[in-house]
């Protein structure tokens, strides 16, 4: 369930500091360390997935959990009357740095597309 060299993975086990803004059972949301908009939070599962398409039908319900979980963070956080982008990078191409399922929460200014 974690790696012991994922990032992410030492963030749930309290390892490493980080600013949590949500945490249950499955899930947990904190603000990334190089916020790329006024409010940056990144949901991730606590179950090591390294990233999208390594997700499979077993997935679904988490998924789901991320995605309404991601909206409710917006809503207490005061993002959705303005607005807001919920992003996931997949891969080398997609951007992706780290590799551990995290959905990025951005928010607090205008978005831009197409993004770069
Ligand atoms: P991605 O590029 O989509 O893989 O996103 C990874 C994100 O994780 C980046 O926005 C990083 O700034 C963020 N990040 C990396 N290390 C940490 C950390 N220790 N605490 C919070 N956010 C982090």
């Amino acid at each position: 369930m974690t790696d012991p060299n994922c990032i992410f993975c030492k963030i749930i086990n309290k390892e490493i500091p980080a600013r949590i803004e949500f945490e249950d059972e499955n899930l947990l949301a904190f603000h990334d360390i190089a916020p790329q908009a006024p409010t940056h939070v990144l949901v991730i599962p606590k179950k090591h997935i390294v990233d999208l398409d390594k997700t499979g039908p077993e997935d679904k319900a988490l998924l789901g959990e991320i995605l309404h979980r991601a909206s409710e963070i917006a809503k207490s956080l005061g993002l959705n009357k303005d607005g807001f982008r919920v992003v996931n990078n997949m891969g080398v191409l997609g951007g992706q740095t780290v590799f551990h399922l995290h959905f990025h929460i951005l928010g607090g200014r205008q978005m831009k597309w197409p993004p770069g």
